[in-house]
């Protein structure tokens, strides 16, 4: 029976490992910057350019503004200041300074509206960087525990990596083989536990007579899935 329990646990070292890898892979994929905080710092970003085009509009609004009334000031003297007396030139001042006006009523309405644009950005901004900070910390939460899982599971390897090289020495060239043929085609299990004289991994009962030899045997295997057997308390 001394051949089967080094095979299974040699199988319980195989299987331990494959599952190892596995998530070992996952944990490598999932470090590094994720989806959700790359989307969370562009959102900052997008805002950002927002408030800032507001601001810069609302600045070209004022400028326009300014130069605006300057520009109706510096009419309106021309206007009542005596110094142009043509009734069709005073006729087109006029003109011209209530133009002149309704372009700055027109702008100040433009420059309310830039304001309160300006403030909605601005608060959506401030928004996206309270949510960048959460994303953030809990990314940094998450990678840190990733790290140390990924430090376990490589210490975990290198154990089963030593139990490994201890055990290969003491199997018999062919039961190895054996092993690896059956690992192979039998989905990844060689060696199956039969308890209460069935196998487990078919279900399948072993006859009575059979099981009489099975205990003289090194190797048994189940008659249904040829499977390598062993009687579960042969692990205990
Ligand atoms: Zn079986």
């Amino acid at each position: 029976m001394n051949r089967a329990i080094s095979l299974h646990r040699l199988q319980q070292l195989d299987q331990e490992e494959e599952s190892l890898r596995h998530r070992l892979r996952e944990v490598t994929a999932a470090l590094g910057e994720t989806p959700t905080l790359q989307e969370a710092r562009q959102a900052v970003q997008r805002a950002a350019n927002d408030a800032h085009r507001w601001a810069v509009r609302q600045r070209d609004l004022e400028l326009a503004i300014r130069g605006l009334k300057d520009e109706i000031t510096s009419a309106e003297r021309t206007l009542y200041n005596g110094s142009v007396r043509n009734p069709k030139a005073l006729d087109d001042l006029q003109k011209k300074v209530l133009s002149l006006k309704k372009l700055q009523e027109k702008r100040e309405e433009e420059l309310l509206e830039a304001m309160i644009a300006r403030e909605e950005a601005e608060e959506a901004q401030k928004q996206a960087q309270a949510h960048l900070v959460e994303v953030e910390s809990a990314w940094r939460r998450d990678q840190a525990a990733l790290e140390a899982e990924k430090g376990q599971l490589e210490g975990r390897l290198g154990e089963i990596r030593r139990a490994r090289a201890a055990l290969l020495p003491t199997i018999p060239r062919e039961d190895l083989e054996l092993y690896r043929n059956l690992r192979r085609t039998r989905g990844g299990m060689a060696v199956a536990v039969m308890r209460f004289g069935a196998c487990t991994a078919c279900g399948m009962e072993v006859p009575s007579g059979r099981l009489e030899r099975a205990r003289e045997m090194d190797l048994f295997f189940c008659g249904n899935c040829e499977r390598i057997l062993i009687p579960e308390e042969a692990l205990l």
